[in-house]
């Protein structure tokens, strides 16, 4: 048996650390478009520099990059499953995606709503830090010193963390992304909404429980 999820959510709702957990508990394999972007920024590809202005701007990719990307990366075909990490973001990219299921004949399982203020999203989100080499996440409000735990990296901002970018980003969610919610909400059962503003290992819990009932 194959579980097969989206993981939907406002930026700093928490959807790529509840996404690892989740994959590593059902053991799914984990696709976050987000991390796939930032390797190819990283590594000065052609799509890396077309996506970067956009992400640092706070705006979505274009959905055609986007698409050719996950073409790359994504068949469906995990034989324990997959939980998709913030794609899809735009009901283009939505319908795409429900296309080349229906194609495959695979089905989605759960598509799991983080569901959280914007202001709490905005204070998480400008005091996140990441470790400049492995990509771990921390707070300010939790972290002890100014490196990486794991491996001793040095802790900075992601560029598209600053408050002004986050606001936008948060107003692209609100115009492009929220739509899939309704988009998500016509099939009984699919849609799984959990409070987002809860403590890490809760909602990890509220996400498995409502998985496992599903
Ligand atoms: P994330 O790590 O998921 O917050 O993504 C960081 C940035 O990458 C977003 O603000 C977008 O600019 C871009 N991005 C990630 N996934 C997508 C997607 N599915 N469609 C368009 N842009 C994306």
């Amino acid at each position: 048996m194959s579980t097969n999820l989206i993981i939907l959510g406002p930026p700093g709702a928490g959807k790529g650390t509840q996404a690892v957990r989740i994959a590593e508990e059902m053991e799914l394999k984990h696709l976050s478009t987000g991390d796939l972007l930032r390797e190819e920024v990283a590594e000065g590809t052609e799509l890396g520099s077309k996506a970067r202005e956009f992400m640092n701007r706070g705006e979505l990719v274009p959905d055609e990059l986007i698409l050719s990307m996950i073409a790359v990366h994504f068949d469906g075909q995990d034989s324990r499953g997959w939980i998709l990490d913030g794609f899809p973001r735009s009901l283009n990219q939505a319908r795409a995606l429900s296309d080349i299921l229906r194609e495959k004949g695979i089905e989605l399982d759960n598509v799991i709503l983080l569901d959280i203020s914007p202001e709490t999203v905005i204070s998480r989100i400008t005091g996140r830090r990441v470790c400049s080499s492995c990509g771990a996440v921390y707070n300010i409000s939790s972290m002890e010193g100014d490196r990486c735990t794991e491996c001793g990296g040095e802790l900075i901002i992601r560029d598209d963390d600053r408050e002004e970018t986050v606001r936008r980003r948060f107003e692209v969610y609100r115009k492009q992304t929220e739509p899939l919610i309704e988009y998500y909400s016509g099939e009984e059962g699919l849609m799984l909404k959990v409070d987002a503003g809860a403590g890490i290992d809760e909602i990890t819990e509220s996400i498995l429980d409502g998985i496992k009932e599903a």
